[in-house]
């Protein structure tokens, strides 16, 4: 990727890949190395890598690896170029003017930031209108019978769309072609014939921001009854609703330093929350949490207080977020507020005191999943069935096994259940479970390259001085086909054709993934001293490996036709390595 000489070559042998990645990471020393958790998995003791020397992270949990760029363009979700800018920037490094892009690439740039623009100035045009006009004077009225005063209407960027059907696209149509606004979401082209209108009509706008404050889509509430109440931006280059928490932009701060996040269903929500004085609130907006928005979250924290609508939607919402969210390690908790109030009444009927108070006191999930099993019918046996099949999948992942039991007793209790019928349900699911979990380990599971493929890798990457002489021989007697190695040590023979020092991270970009993690994971190896000597007891271990592997070939020869006329010559051949493996095994016994 890295071009010699190019100027992304140039960054990353300037840049510190430590110093970059401790901007995200919280980075220990061990041993030559240093070790933090994985941002791209969910862990309690750290497997997340970083070489200071051969400037590559690896994670032996989750099997991610690469170089500086690589790890900027995983975080930052952004293309190599991107990645570049960033770690210059990041290790002050002065940026040379944008190289020609792509034709395809800069096309896509200049949408995005065309997309953007249009935003912006249909944020404006909001704004403006629910300022400005008669209809946005009716708007501000229910705004205000809500509690939402001037400044919050301001301080949240809130504005209304008008019901003419064709503002807006009156005055972005003079700046920007029909394509385009129709790509931006805003405006809509009606089926039949092509006619263009405005998508949001009579309804009061919320802008809904990325994670960098930039305006990427909007939520629309409806004023009067019209249907839907609420309507949202669809889909855009700019905009994937699954990637996006609402009024995550400005509640990032307080998410680290609170080191808890209150997530609820909409915007106004987020909004009677955060007004509340508690900022690190964030929407999913829409009932359901999707997996990207969880790990978009665990960078700031892993700590969650649900506090959905008590609607039937909004429990099944709580209850599928309160899965997936476990499932990514984070400590759950679930507000679940008195007379089925959604947060946005609750606070506007009861103040935001008696908001803090619940707040502080919602339970753990467990306790509200067993209140709501407490609601299903436990007269009968189905019923309790039911009831305990609805619990247990949550039970099970409940990583620490004494607080599983203490929940076990718990819900015995609760649903006066017999315990040790439950504990065996329980510690047969945990089983099954581990199963599960095995299968998936082996699957990923270590290499079994031997201890001389491991060495001769290295040697090949690092062996100052013999490196070149080491590939040739491995070539010349083609000792690496067969092996499990055989693609690394190829690709490790063909990059040590030229003096150049060997980067870790190219020959892997030529490598599939399960090849890619098995050189990391050698190069991440307890360093030990790199001699010719061991260079040679490797080649010979290689060598002995395959006169192994010779004679069982001619050995099934010889089974196969033991009257063949090639009789003779394969118990001569048989003879020649038995004899030399005699030798090799009284030299290095
Ligand atoms: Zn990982």
């Amino acid at each position: 990727m890295a071009e010699a000489g190019s100027f992304a070559d140039r960054v990353k042998q300037q840049a510190d890949i430590v110093r970059v990645i401790g901007e995200y990471v919280q980075l220990k020393k061990a041993g030559q190395n240093f070790r933090g958790l994985c941002p791209f998995h969910s862990e309690k003791s750290p497997s997340f890598n970083v070489h200071p020397l051969r400037q590559i992270y690896h994670c032996f949990g989750c099997n991610v690896g690469g170089d500086v760029f690589k790890f900027v363009m995983e975080m930052e979700k952004c293309g190599f170029p991107e990645a570049i800018r960033i770690v210059a920037e990041k290790c002050g490094i002065a940026v040379p003017a944008p190289r020609e892009r792509s034709p395809e690439e800069r096309r896509e740039n200049q949408q995005r930031t065309l997309l953007v623009e249009i935003h912006r100035a249909a944020q404006t045009f909001f704004t403006k209108h629910l300022e400005n006009t008669s209809e946005g004077k009716v708007a501000r009225a229910y705004l205000e019978d809500r509690g939402i005063a001037k400044d919050v209407i301001e301080q949240f960027g809130i504005g209304y769309a008008p019901s003419g059907g064709d503002t807006l696209l009156r005055i972005l149509k003079t700046k920007y072609p029909d394509k385009l606004l129709v790509e931006s979401g805003l405006i809509s082209r009606d089926q039949g014939g092509g006619r263009l209108f405005d998508r949001f009509r009579r309804r009061i706008t919320f802008p809904i921001a990325n994670e960098s404050g930039k305006i990427v889509a909007f939520g629309c509430r409806a004023l009067g009854d019209d249907q839907p109440k609420y309507l949202n931006s669809p889909e855009t280059p700019i905009y994937s609703k699954s990637n996006v928490l609402y009024h995550l932009d400005r509640a990032k701060e307080a998410l680290r330093r609170s080191d808890f996040a209150v997530l609820v269903e909409g915007y106004m929500d987020a909004i009677a929350v955060a007004r509340a004085g508690i900022s690190n609130v964030v929407a999913s907006c829409g009932t359901s949490l999707a997996e990207p928005q969880i790990k978009l979250l665990s960078r700031f924290t892993r700590r969650v207080i649900v506090n959905y609508d008590p609607d039937n939607a909004g429990q099944t919402a709580t209850e599928r977020s309160i899965s997936l969210l476990l499932e990514q390690d984070f400590e759950v908790r679930v507000l679940a507020l008195p007379g089925k109030a959604d947060p946005d009444k609750f606070i506007r009927e009861q103040g935001k005191d008696a908001y803090l108070k619940v707040l502080k006191e919602s339970p753990p999930y467990v306790d509200y999943l067993i209140a709501r099993a407490r609601r299903m019918d436990l007269t009968t046996g189905e019923g309790k069935r039911n009831a305990v099949n609805f619990l247990l999948p949550y039970v099970q992942k409940i990583p620490n096994r004494l607080l599983r039991s203490e929940w076990a007793t718990r819900i015995a209790q609760q649903l006066r259940l017999d315990e040790p019928v439950l504990r065996a349900e329980l510690s047969k699911a945990a089983a099954e479970r581990r199963s599960e979990v095995k299968v998936k380990a082996e699957l990923i599971g270590r290499s079994s390259a031997t201890p001389a493929e491991r060495r001769l890798i290295r040697m090949l990457v690092e062996g100052e001085g013999f490196r070149h002489e080491l590939a040739q021989r491995i070539d010349h007697d083609q000792l690496h086909i067969g092996l499990e190695t055989e693609k690394i040590l190829a690709a490790l023979i063909a990059a040590s054709a030229t003096a150049e020092p060997i980067q870790a991270t190219e020959v892997a970009a030529n490598l599939d993934d399960r090849d890619r993690r098995v050189l990391f994971e050698i190069l991440f190896e307890d360093p030990s001293e790199l001699t010719w000597e061991q260079a040679e007891s490797c080649l010979e271990a290689l060598q002995q490996r395959r006169a192994e592997r010779e004679l069982a070939e001619v050995q099934r020869s010889i089974e196969a036709n033991p009257v063949g006329p090639d009789l003779r010559t394969l118990l001569e051949r048989k003879q020649q390595l038995m004899k030399r493996m005699a030798v090799s095994r009284q030299q290095s016994a």
